[in-house]
């Protein structure tokens, strides 16, 4: 089995993306929004603007309080949109719930959306043209790239139709030829879909929820989850040592898809800066 080590490959991508930066001669910025004090954003938002200055990116960072009312959200916004020195605008979600966050997000412009989740760029990605993809799924795929694995004609599952991961990998992977399936908690007879999958992609958020007799031999599987397991320590959705038997490249929890996802947030940032530096 071959590990699909995230860490490394993003380690990999941020020094690309630093001599990159280092070649531009005006910095990609990334304006960070955050509203409330949930300590898990928190915790996000800091290691977003740690990694954007290890490579050279330029953040900004915006907090507003807890009882904000949603007009005062959507000015800063606004204001960032119009900004010529903001490449992109990421605003943390989830926010309180009083919030109507789609309005929001889809106040957005479409190129300064480096998290991909305003409606232009879903509807993009639906179409199957250039727009910015969502940051895990596009993690993932650059992730299997990476290690050669191939999309074209192979069957995927993907177990999971979340707004941030689930939908859009599905249609990534359909976007490079893949025959996808998605499945989720209504789905019947899940074990013979997962069994079916060349590539097996797991977003879930129950620990250790696929086993090994799950797996179809020599397949390729992706952990998104992150869950906090019984003994406290972090697992995923998959039971690594089970499927690691039967797989041939498999993801650990942590150190798979999660740095994966900031790399992407990076690599977003600096490609809207540079369709905007011309
Ligand atoms: P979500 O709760 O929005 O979606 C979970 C999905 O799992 C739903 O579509 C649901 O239908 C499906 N599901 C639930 N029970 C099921 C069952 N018994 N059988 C089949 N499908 C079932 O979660 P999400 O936001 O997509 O996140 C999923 C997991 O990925 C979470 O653990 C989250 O923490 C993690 N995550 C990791 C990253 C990362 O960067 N590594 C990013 C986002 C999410």
């Amino acid at each position: 089995m071959t590990l699909l080590d995230g860490k490394r490959i993003a380690k990999e991508i941020r020094e690309e993306l630093r001599l990159k930066v280092s070649g531009m001669s005006r910095k990609p910025s990334l304006a960070v929004v955050l509203v409330g004090q949930d300590p898990a954003s928190e915790i996000y938002v800091r290691g977003k603007i740690k990694a954007c200055e290890e490579v050279g990116i330029r953040s900004l960072s915006y907090r507003l309080p807890t009882d904000a009312a949603q007009m005062q959200v959507e000015e800063l916004v606004k204001s960032l949109a119009e900004q010529s020195d903001v490449d992109g605008i990421l605003l943390q979600l989830p926010l309180p719930k009083h919030l109507n966050a789609e309005k929001i997000l889809g106040l957005i412009p479409f190129e300064k959306d480096v998290d991909g989740f305003s409606p232009v760029n879903v509807g993009k990605i639906a179409l199957g043209e250039d727009g910015i993809s969502a940051c895990t799924p596009l993690g993932i795929m650059e992730l299997l790239s990476r290690y050669g694995i191939c999309f074209s004609g192979k069957r995927a599952v993907v177990i999971g139709r979340s707004k941030i991961v689930g939908r859009p990998l599905a249609l990534l992977l359909l976007n490079r030829d893949a025959t996808v399936t998605v499945c989720h908690s209504k789905t019947a007879q899940l074990k013979e879909e997962c069994r079916r999958a060349d590539i097996l992609i797991a977003a879930i958020g129950k620990e250790r929820f696929i086993t090994a007799d799950m797996v179809k031999e020599g397949a390729a599987v992706v952990d998104v989850g992150i869950n906090r397991g019984q003994d406290g320590k972090l697992c995923g959705d998959v039971d690594f040592d089970g499927v690691k038997e039967k797989a041939l490249f498999l993801t650990p929890v942590p150190g798979g898809v999660g740095p994966m996802t900031i790399a992407m947030l990076l690599r977003n940032t600096v490609e809207a800066a540079e369709k905007r530096n011309g």
